[in-house]
């Protein structure tokens, strides 16, 4: 605003000491116009050096706060503990694909998982071991699905996988790839190598139908992985089991 303000009234005062100038034939005159001149510039140059330096400051404010914009973007979708995406950009996640599956005929599929007596974990060797089983769970789940499906934490020790065109036969090969790993070793605590046993996980699979909603979709893997906790844990259900 300032550099503005200067810049208007010299704009002004040049056009009168212009004025000045082209009805004085007077030398005296011109000198002192001219040193009248000659001091507005100076001025006006120190002024734009001043707005010169505000914004290369500006500048590197504002990608400092670009980058911290971007940060908080990506914070807001993370759970903290497993890495995983939250269950608000779940909510999200699924939303839109269910709008863009409704549109088109690919496939897509939804991973319901549900940690196996998990509170036994906890009980037995504590919290903070339960918070690495999830972490490694997540890890887990990570390493077995595709680039393009996303892997939330849903709740406490519930996670969710949504698999865009991904038919459901390919869901389940991919849940069972993840039970089946997970169960294949027990588990050791970190340092101390204390065996911790065997954790399992429970998993529901759903399938997208034209009339589907989110809620109806997540129904049916939610009730698919309580049958698989029903008949036993540590397996794979699908939806419409019987
Ligand atoms: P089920 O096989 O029926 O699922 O049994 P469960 O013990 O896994 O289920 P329950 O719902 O009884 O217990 C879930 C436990 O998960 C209880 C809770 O303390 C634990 N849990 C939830 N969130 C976290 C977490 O962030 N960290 C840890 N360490 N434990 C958690
Ligand atoms: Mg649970
Ligand atoms: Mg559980």
């Amino acid at each position: 605003d300032t550099t503005g303000e200067k810049a208007s009234a010299a704009t002004i005062h040049f056009q009168n000491q212009s004025k000045k100038l082209e009805n004085n034939q007077d030398l005296s005159d011109i000198k002192t116009v001219l040193a009248e001149i000659i001091a507005e510039t100076q001025d006006l140059t120190e002024t734009s050096k001043t707005l010169q330096t505000q914004l290369d400051e500006s500048k590197k404010e504002m990608q400092l706060l670009r980058q911290e914009l971007a940060q908080a973007h990506e914070t807001a979708k993370t759970d903290a503990l497993t890495g995983l995406f939250n269950r608000r950009a779940f909510d999200q996640q699924l939303d839109k694909h269910i709008k863009i599956h409704k549109k088109n005929d690919f496939e897509l599929s939804l991973l319901i998982l549900d940690l196996d007596h998990f509170k036994r974990v906890n009980d037995t060797f504590g919290h903070q071991v339960g918070d690495n089983v999830l972490r490694y769970t997540a890890h887990l789940i990570k390493q077995h699905i595709a680039e393009n499906h996303y892997a939330a934490r849903y709740g406490g020790e519930e996670m969710a996988v949504i698999m865009p065109n991904t038919p459901f036969s390919k869901a389940m090969e991919i849940a069972e790839k993840i039970r089946s790993s997970l169960a294949q070793h027990p588990l050791k605590r970190k340092g101390s190598k204390e065996s911790i046993g065997k954790v399992t996980v429970s998993i529901g699979v759903s399938g997208f139908k034209k009339d589907d909603s989110t809620e109806s979709l997540i129904e049916r893997a939610d009730k698919a992985m309580y049958r698989a906790k029903d008949n036993g844990r540590n397996q794979v259900m699908a939806e419409n089991f019987v």
